[in-house]
């Protein structure tokens, strides 16, 4: 069974010369006396929470990381055996998982924590691996996040950060779909071209090459915006604040750029929230779970009618997980990025 491991609990941004992989031998059968799967591990899905939860501290319900032990997050996977009445051989699960190619798990369905739940996946019309991205914890996020707690009107003008992510991407083409006016931001020219010619994006920009971000979304929203969903935080959030409309909405879903600082950068434009009247939340999915029905519901005919698009950079083998994990923090992935362990 081979396994990626960290050496040590996680400082600031994991680094590709803190992981390694190993091999040991495994019986394919579930221990008498456990109570749960041993599944084949398919695809990986590599989220900008994993290092938080591999750091020393534990935060908000993640559980913190035995140094020694494989790397955990969302995965989908085939269940080779069950001693679990609701999961039989041959089923296809996605949530928690190790990083390594079989793992022993102990399902609780319903995801009620990030620590818990392996679903049953029901669906398996369409590719096995969206259900890292697409239709697993990053599209419930975008749907969430932009549903619940962004109150969106047709006509509306809305910017998206960290666009053509796992979660941005859909999130833009739900705004789309509902009518607004949309316009995203990424880290190069290639995830601009992506945003406008594919995700159907109405304007797009580099923010790493926009010195003077306040002027660019003045160039972009010459109303004003809407509503703005975050993905990043820092400085680019300092110049949304200038530039939303009069009760406008805010969705704070992550702040990766300040991942990676010792001290948050200061936001100055604060009082923006008082004068605009705006309304801006935090969010995080573990509590929107009860909204996965409805959001597969409402998603899967937009993905079988072609009208959503979903762009994955896949890798190819355990091997190549250090590098993806680590490429998320300074924007290598284009689209969700996901390890391939093994097709089926
Ligand atoms: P992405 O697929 O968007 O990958 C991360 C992207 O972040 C990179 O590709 C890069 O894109 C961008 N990025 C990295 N460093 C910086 C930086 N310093 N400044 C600006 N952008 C940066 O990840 P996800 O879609 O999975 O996650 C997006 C955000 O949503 C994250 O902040 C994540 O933590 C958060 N999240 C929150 C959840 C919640 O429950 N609230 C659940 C899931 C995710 P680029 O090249 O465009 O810079």
């Amino acid at each position: 069974n081979k396994q990626l491991i960290f050496r040590d609990y996680v400082t600031g941004l994991p680094k590709e010369s803190e992981m390694y992989v190993t091999t040991s031998t495994i019986k394919l059968k579930v221990p008498e006396g456990f109570h749960g799967v041993l599944v084949k591990n398919l695809y990986l899905s590599c989220d900008p929470f994993m290092p938080i939860r591999m750091s020393r501290v534990t935060v908000n319900g993640f559980s913190s990381y035995t140094p020694g032990a494989p790397l955990t997050g969302y995965g989908v996977a085939k269940v080779l055996d069950s001693r679990h009445p609701d999961y039989k051989a041959g089923d296809f699960v996605w949530g928690i998982t190790g990083w390594e190619e079989y793992s022993l798990i102990t399902p609780t369905e319903g995801l009620k924590s990030i620590e818990q739940g392996l679903k049953k996946i029901q669906h398996t019309d369409v590719p096995l691996s969206y259900y890292t991205g697409l239709l697993g914890m990053p599209g419930l996020t975008a749907y969430a996040g932009f549903y619940e707690l962004c109150s969106p009107k047709k006509g509306e003008y809305v910017f998206v950060s960290a666009a053509s992510g796992a979660v941005g991407q859909l999130v833009g083409q739900f705004a789309k779909l509902l009518g607004c006016y949309v316009v995203g931001s990424a880290g190069s020219k290639e995830k601009v071209d992506l945003l406008k010619n594919k995700l159907g994006y109405d304007d797009a920009f580099n923010y790493k090459v926009e010195h003077d971000l306040d002027a660019a979304l003045k160039r972009y929203f010459p109303e004003g915006i809407d509503i703005y969903f975050d993905n990043v935080g820092g400085k680019t959030l300092d110049a949304v604040l200038l530039n939303m409309r009069v009760h406008g909405r805010i969705a704070v879903c992550g702040t990766i750029s300040q991942y990676n600082v010792h001290q948050s950068e200061a936001v100055q434009n604060l009082a923006c929230l008082l004068f605009k009247r705006i309304h801006m939340v935090g969010f995080a999915v573990l509590d929107h779970h009860h909204l996965y029905p409805k959001f597969i519901e409402t998603v899967l005919p937009y993905i079988k009618e072609g009208k959503i698009v979903y762009v994955e950079d896949m890798v190819e083998g355990l091997e190549r997980g250090p590098a993806a994990l680590v490429g998320l923090f300074s924007g290598r992935n284009v689209g969700k990025q996901v390890v391939v362990v093994a097709r089926e």
